[in-house]
């Protein structure tokens, strides 16, 4: 696992540069400019400088982490186990990217303490391994999702389980103590289970604060606080923008701009509960300098239009991402890496048709709509998320439209299907009958939510808004608040007709087209012709129960919702990123969401990917 020297390491220059004894800020010399140097406690000692750059530099580390999520921090904490100096840069006010909003489940395997304690013995490396590259597992939609995993990827993910179930451990997660199970989590293979549950036990401080109330909190804050006390340095409210190259081409640091975040419409920086970054500056830009290794722990690229599409043309501006507006996956790491000759990798993975990677909105009438996450008015990105969005008990109680003022399907279908232990029966590795035994439930809610099929037969890449329509008697029963801050004004309308309601539909940004007043009545007077008759002729509803005819009516946005990026950047088992021949890009890791090859969900794959890159970059002889 450990890096090979790299013949870069020629060109780097041995003179002495910094000798430290504590944690903390010692200021050297590069290249005739001042730099600020950031040292790991006890750390003695000495740093090469690499002798091409006359850039200046802001700071400079061994190790520069971008990003301070479920890849980052692991990473960062792995740098520094192995002595490396680290730096890590945050574009947000707080660390925790997708981590801190998620579940916390957190799916190692492979012969983990746990999984031994409580009786499942089956597990090992290799069984992880074979799961996780089963040509035969077929998902309840029909998509193989492991059949395309590289498999040297999956190979080090495999062989390191245990070795970070342990390493979280000994860095503060706790995880409960009970039995790893199947719960919680998605795509972790069918032979043993090994889902883990991080708890806190801990009383309540700020330390456990989190941004959404998710238990994802207890999975990110021991370690940010090890991090700390460690001596990781911390730099938020950064964005990387670019890598730097020396005159020769090599990758020697990044260039960061300074990104607050401030209240809308206001010079006001957004409240943060948490601790803040020990390097505290308000630069426009920063340089920074890394002798060793960057890791590009950025998580992925769903929240960037123009990238998700290289996937999924459809998947247009309309449809807003999990995570969002705490969180953005705006593929800055992929880019910056595809600048200097880095590829993308596992492209059959993606938003594709299988699991949580997208999903019917669980919120309606707001635009950040995912099923398990809806914001407080208490979060602190509330003036970004503007609602909380209502939740629909039933869906007897709405019809769905298109922005047409169609319905497509029946409202009370699901969107995709988990790839989940129980649905394989019978689940023999590589057998051929593992597809045949699937219980085949195709999802096609979303596929038809997607599609827009506008006049004359014309069409458009994405479907538009989806808009839940219902009436008063439905906000009844439902016991709805049909006001802020509950519904969101740009994402949900109310009228005492369905003409005036169409039209003020039409004035959302995301119609691309005006909806029709009299599809909107035809549509909604034909659904109730189906409550009469007790049958829905058009997409089989069970038993349509309500008629909407109580004025007033209402529109609630209900758009599907992207959850995460399982395709990125083109990596090796060291997480080194390569180049479209394979090889790789000296200085250069990624790690978690942004790095490609790997379709599996979650909080297992980037903490693994993390350590190891971490480790890695610590690792590169100079
Ligand atoms: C609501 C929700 C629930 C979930 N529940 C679970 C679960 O229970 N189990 C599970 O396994 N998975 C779960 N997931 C998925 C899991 O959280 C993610 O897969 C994981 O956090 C991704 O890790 P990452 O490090 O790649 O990205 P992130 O954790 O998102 O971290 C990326 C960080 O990089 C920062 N960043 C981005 N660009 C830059 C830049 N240019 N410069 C500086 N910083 C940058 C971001 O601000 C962010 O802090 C959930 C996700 C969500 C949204």
């Amino acid at each position: 696992m450990l890096l090979e020297g790299s013949k870069d390491s020629k060109r780097v220059s041995r003179r002495k540069f910094i000798v430290g004894t504590a944690a903390g800020v010692v200021v050297g010399v590069v290249g005739g400019s001042a730099v600020t140097s950031l040292l790991a406690p006890s750390t003695t000692t000495t740093t090469p400088v690499p002798s091409t750059t006359s850039q200046k530099f802001d700071y400079t580390a061994d190790v520069v982490v971008v990003g301070g999520g479920a890849a980052g921090l692991p990473a960062a904490l792995e740098a520094l186990a192995q002595g490396a100096s680290v730096l890590l840069v945050e574009a947000n006010m707080d660390v925790g990217g997708h981590a801190i909003l998620s579940g916390g489940n957190v799916p190692l395997g492979g012969g983990t303490p746990q999984q031994l304690k409580y009786g499942i013995t089956n597990d090992s490396p290799d069984l992880l391994f074979k799961d996780l590259v089963d040509w035969s597992v077929v998902q309840t939609n029909g998509m193989p999702s492991y059949r395309y995993n590289d498999r040297d990827i999956i190979r080090a993910f495999a062989d390191n389980n245990v070795a970070v179930y342990n390493f979280l451990v000994a860095n503060g997660v706790q995880f409960n103590d009970i039995a790893p199970n199947t719960s919680g989590g998605t795509d972790v293979g069918q032979s043993a289970p090994r889902e883990c549950h991080t708890i806190y036990t801990q009383g309540a401080t700020t330390d456990n604060y989190s941004p959404s109330g998710a238990n994802g909190t207890t999975f990110i804050r021991p370690l940010e606080a090890t991090a700390r006390s460690k001596g990781v340095q911390f730099l938020l409210n950064y964005h990387m923008d670019s890598l730097v190259t020396d005159s020769t081409g090599r990758i020697i640091g990044i260039s960061a701009s300074y990104t607050p975040r401030l209240l809308p419409g206001s010079s006001t920086p957004l409240k943060s509960y948490a601790p803040q970054g020990n390097i505290n500056t308000t630069q426009a830009t920063v340089k920074v300098q890394a002798n060793k290794g960057i890791i590009l722990a950025t998580g992925g690229h769903s929240s960037n239009v123009d990238f998700r599409r290289i996937f999924d043309p459809r998947l247009t501006a309309e449809y807003s991402v999990a995570g969002e507006p705490y969180s953005f996956q705006d593929a800055s790491g992929e880019l910056a890496a595809m600048k200097l000759g880095a590829v993308l990798w596992g492209t059959m993975a993606g938003t594709v048709e299988t699991g949580a990677s997208i999903t019917k909105a669980g919120q309606i009438g707001t635009w950040y709509g995912y099923v398990h996450l809806k914001w407080s008015p208490n979060a602190v990105v509330f003036p970004f998320a503007h609602a909380s969005g209502l939740t629909v008990a039933n869906y007897q109680d709405v019809i769905m439209v298109n922005m047409l003022g169609k319905r497509f399907y029946d409202e009370t279908q699901p969107h995709f299907g988990s790839g989940n232990y129980n649905n394989v029966a019978n689940y023999a590795q590589d057998s051929w009958l593992n597809a045949q035994n699937i219980k085949w439930a195709p999802q096609n809610y979303l596929n038809a939510a997607m599609q827009y099929n506008g006049p004359n037969g014309s069409t458009l890449n994405g479907g538009g808004p989806i808009w839940a329509i219902f009436d008063s008697a439905a906000v009844t029963r439902e016991k709805w608040n049909v006001a802020p801050p509950d519904v969101d004004p740009a994402f949900f309308y109310q009228a005492s007709d369905l003409a005036t309601l169409a039209q003020q539909i039409s004035t959302n940004k995301f119609q691309k087209t005006p909806m029709s007043a009299t599809t909107l009545q035809d549509t909604v007077t034909r659904y109730n012709s189906f409550v009469d008759s007790g049958v829905d002729s058009d997409f089989a509803k069970p038993k349509p129960l309500y008629k909407i005819n109580t004025p007033l009516y209402y529109a609630a946005f209900a758009a599907p919702v992207i959850h995460d990026t399982r395709n990125g950047l083109r990596i090796n088992a060291q997480c080194q990123v390569q180049d479209i021949t394979g090889k790789p890009i000296p200085s250069l890791y990624s790690a978690g969401e942004t790095a490609g090859g790997f379709n599996e969900h979650g909080l297992a794959r980037c903490a693994v990917q993390g350590y190891i890159a971490g480790k890695n970059a610590a690792a590169k002889s100079s």
